[in-house]
């Protein structure tokens, strides 16, 4: 084979290469607030009150959500005032990103900062805020609000699976394939 001597490398047509998405090439200190916004997926997750083993500094999940959360929604419903409102949540910054050994597994914040992609489910990537509910990583239909719980009673509802992304994996894929014709 041969090479054409006469070929002009700025003859070369090259096709659209579409840009990155912002999550993939900007840092989390990089993005602009809309961006940082954004790239929360809505699950829900890091809204559940967390129990912490004072001697062991050990931190379980409970399935007992925030008080200004919206079960369904899986959104903070006073998202403005959350921190007057609410004393010990703790806004995300990328610094906090970083520390909180806490944030799940699945949480677009930790992704980006770790380098790992977004799951397919996360509306960024779908297109559909409503994925992150289909593919049964958000809190949807399985927490209560902790509204007229005490505090002791939280013990009673340590649960795993915040924590946990393989079965969020293998399930949301399932869910899809059995939602795939639903129409909507
Ligand atoms: S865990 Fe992360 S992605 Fe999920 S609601 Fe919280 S900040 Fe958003
Ligand atoms: S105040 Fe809002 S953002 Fe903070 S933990 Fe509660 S529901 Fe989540």
């Amino acid at each position: 084979m041969r090479v054409d001597a006469k070929f002009d490398e700025s003859d070369r047509v090259l096709p659209d290469v579409p840009e990155a998405p912002f999550w993939m090439v900007k840092s989390l200190e990089e993005m602009t607030q809309i961006e940082w916004e954004s790239l929360c997926d809505g699950c829900g997750r890091c809204c559940l009150n967390k129990l912490e083993d004072w001697d062991t500094g050990e931190i379980v999940w409970t399935d007992v959500a925030c008080r200004l959360l919206d079960c369904e929604t899986c959104r903070c419903t006073d998202y403005a005032n959350r921190s007057e409102q609410v004393p010990d949540c703790i806004p995300l910054t990328p610094q906090k990103v970083r520390e909180l050994t806490w944030l799940p597994p699945t949480c677009a914040y930790r992704l980006v900062a770790d380098g790992d992609p977004l799951y397919w489910w996360h509306p960024l990537v779908s297109g559909d805020p409503r994925t992150v509910h289909d593919a049964g990583v958000s809190v949807r239909g399985r927490v209560r609000d902790e509204a007229g719980m005490d505090v002791e009673e939280y013990a009673d509802h340590v649960v795993s699976w915040p924590g946990e992304v393989v079965d969020a994996v293998a399930d949301g894929h399932q869910r899809v394939a059995a939602l795939s014709g639903r129409g909507d």
